[in-house]
């Protein structure tokens, strides 16, 4: 192999339009910068119309929506919420705050979401929840998951963190199950630094999620004129997010087709790349089941063994290619032993954490990306 170059190609750039000054500029004139301004309203009035939710209500993450949505389902101690283990921290843990206790089930080896046909083997009387989490922008099996949470009177959460703009049999993540979670972390394609939404699908939760994002305030009524004096009601905290972070937020909405065609475009090249090398058997590509419109959030390749893994993460981490690798199961952590449990064998979870790797991926990567796969393609052939 040739010398580490010292150019450094980061494996995350969040993107920033050029209307972002002038909407951070307008939203700091408007001397409205507490929750709740102008730019929330527009934001939430363009997810309702964009995801076709009954509400939406920004957060300050994704992590703050799920636990809106533990509360709003009136979680208690002992209460299990299945979901998979192949996740992100926050799903798990904002069913934990509430006390409940996250049942960790297998995912499925295509998608690498919950495998909705181990749900019903993990039903136990105390349980609640599904929670789905959309992977890579891929949705779950949102029929059978719904049916079953029907026959046995589950709510279904859908984490959408990864989701956004992207579809399930033409429904948009997150716009399925009673609640839905967005992120838009720095890390996701739309972004605002932090930030989150969480998305009502079920009317009567409405009113209540107002409150708790409020910190447990009728303050919303007050405003709409329906109460003379706001008061403590209910619990709560303070879920929402400046105005100034919705303003950023906002000249993205504003561009996601622009930001959709850009990601796709870079998602199909990358795996128009792979694809040699796995017909050639040195990794495996993604997998988007023809009913799933997915919106190109990352592109991930599965190496043959973990060793192989390591070896390829090594080679283009070290000639200054940032790829990473997650998720380090949930149920093998440390709190993830303490707080969950698990139901049957998760082999395909422990496979896939110990195989995957996720490729740089961001706007304008430009020659950045010419030299990710000449670099990539070396590792992958030095191998044999
Ligand atoms: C990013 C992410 C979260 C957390 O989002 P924040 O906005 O950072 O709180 C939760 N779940 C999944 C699956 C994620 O990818």
């Amino acid at each position: 192999m040739k010398p580490a170059t010292n150019r450094r190609t980061p494996f995350n750039k969040p993107y920033v339009g050029d209307r972002a000054l002038e909407h951070l500029r307008r939203s700091l004139e408007s001397r409205s910068l507490s929750g709740d301004g102008p730019y929330t309203a527009m934001c939430q009035q363009w997810l309702e119309e964009d995801i076709g939710c009954r509400k939406a209500l920004l957060t300050h993450s994704c992590t703050g929506a799920l636990e809106m949505a533990a509360l709003l389902l009136n979680l208690e101690p002992g209460d299990e919420v299945i979901m998979p283990s192949y996740t992100f921290v926050s799903t798990a843990n904002a069913f934990v705050l509430r006390g409940a206790v996250p049942v960790f089930v297998d995912i499925r080896a295509d998608t690498l979401n919950l495998d909705e046909s181990l749900i019903e083997a993990a039903i136990t009387p105390r349980t609640r929840a599904i929670c789905a989490v959309h992977y890579a922008g891929v949705g779950c099996e949102m029929d059978p998951i719904m049916s079953i949470a029907e026959r046995h009177g589950l709510s279904v959460v859908e984490d959408a963190a990864q989701g956004i703009r992207a579809r399930y049999r033409g429904l948009p993540l997150g716009s399925i199950g009673s609640l839905g979670a967005l992120s838009f972390h720095e890390t996701k394609n739309v972004v605002s630094g932090e930030g989150g939404a969480l998305l009502l699908n079920d009317p009567e939760l409405v009113e209540r999620a107002e409150i708790i994002r409020e910190k447990g305030t009728n303050r919303s009524r007050f405003f709409r004129g329906h109460v003379d004096k706001y008061t403590w009601v209910d619990v709560g905290s303070s879920y929402l997010p400046s105005d100034l972070i919705a303003a950023l937020l906002y000249s993205q909405l504003d561009e996601v087709d622009e930001i959709s065609r850009q990601r796709m475009e870079l998602w199909s090249a990358y795996h128009a790349w792979a694809k040699r090398h796995e017909e050639e058997g040195r990794l495996r590509r993604p997998v988007v089941p023809p009913h799933c419109d997915h919106n190109a959030h990352m592109y991930y390749v599965l190496l043959p063994t973990g060793e192989k893994r390591a070896r390829f993460l090594g080679s283009l981490n070290g000639r200054g290619i940032g790829s990473v690798f997650h998720y380090v199961p949930l149920h093998d952590s440390p709190a993830g032993v303490r707080y969950g449990r698990t139901s049957g064998r998760l082999d395909v979870t422990s496979d896939a954490s110990e195989r995957l790797v996720r490729m740089p991926f961001w706007l304008g990567m430009g020659e950045a990306f010419e030299e990710v796969l000449r670099i990539a393609d070396e590792a992958l052939l030095d191998e044999e």
